[in-house]
């Protein structure tokens, strides 16, 4: 099942040109009509489920319904990201409500610098084949 706006939810992320939905898309299925400031899926047979946009969406306006041996007919399935965990709130359609915590980093945001360490690129090289950290990595 592809994913779905819940058009009362969506807010266009307030008039951005590009969306935080039109942005996490790999497969680029997200729109936004710019008119009604609301986004849709436009090719929701292309669409593999990843919930990337139901993730990333600060609303929590798009779900994915999930097949009927993963969340019965009526259910969904609703996460909810913060800084270090994603919570995950998971609704039968008997009105259960279950939420699973799960940690989604190890580090702390922003706190990544994949360039420490690294030696200071030569744009004389440019052209040259190879890495400009070869020197770490001589084999490759
Ligand atoms: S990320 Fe959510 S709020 Fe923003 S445009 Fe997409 S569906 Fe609407
Ligand atoms: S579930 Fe994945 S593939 Fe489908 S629309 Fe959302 S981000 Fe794109």
């Amino acid at each position: 099942m592809p994913s779905f706006v819940i058009k009362e939810k969506c807010d266009g992320c307030k008039g951005q040109e590009r969306t935080a939905c039109m942005y996490i898309c790999p497969n680029d299925l997200m729109k936004l009509d710019v008119e009604r400031m609301k986004a849709w899926n436009q090719e929701p047979d292309q669409c593999w489920e990843c919930y990337n946009c139901v993730k990333i969406c600060p609303q929590q306006a798009i779900e994915v319904r999930g097949y009927a041996d993963f969340v019965p007919l009526g259910g969904n399935v609703i996460p909810l990201r913060g800084t270090d965990a994603i919570m995950w709130t998971i609704k039968f359609r008997n009105g259960i409500l279950k939420r699973y915590k799960f940690p989604i980093r190890t580090t702390s945001e922003g706190s990544i610098d994949p360039y420490s360490g690294k030696p200071e690129p030569d744009y004389a090289n440019l052209k040259k084949p190879g890495f400009f950290n070869m020197t770490e990595y001589p084999t490759l």
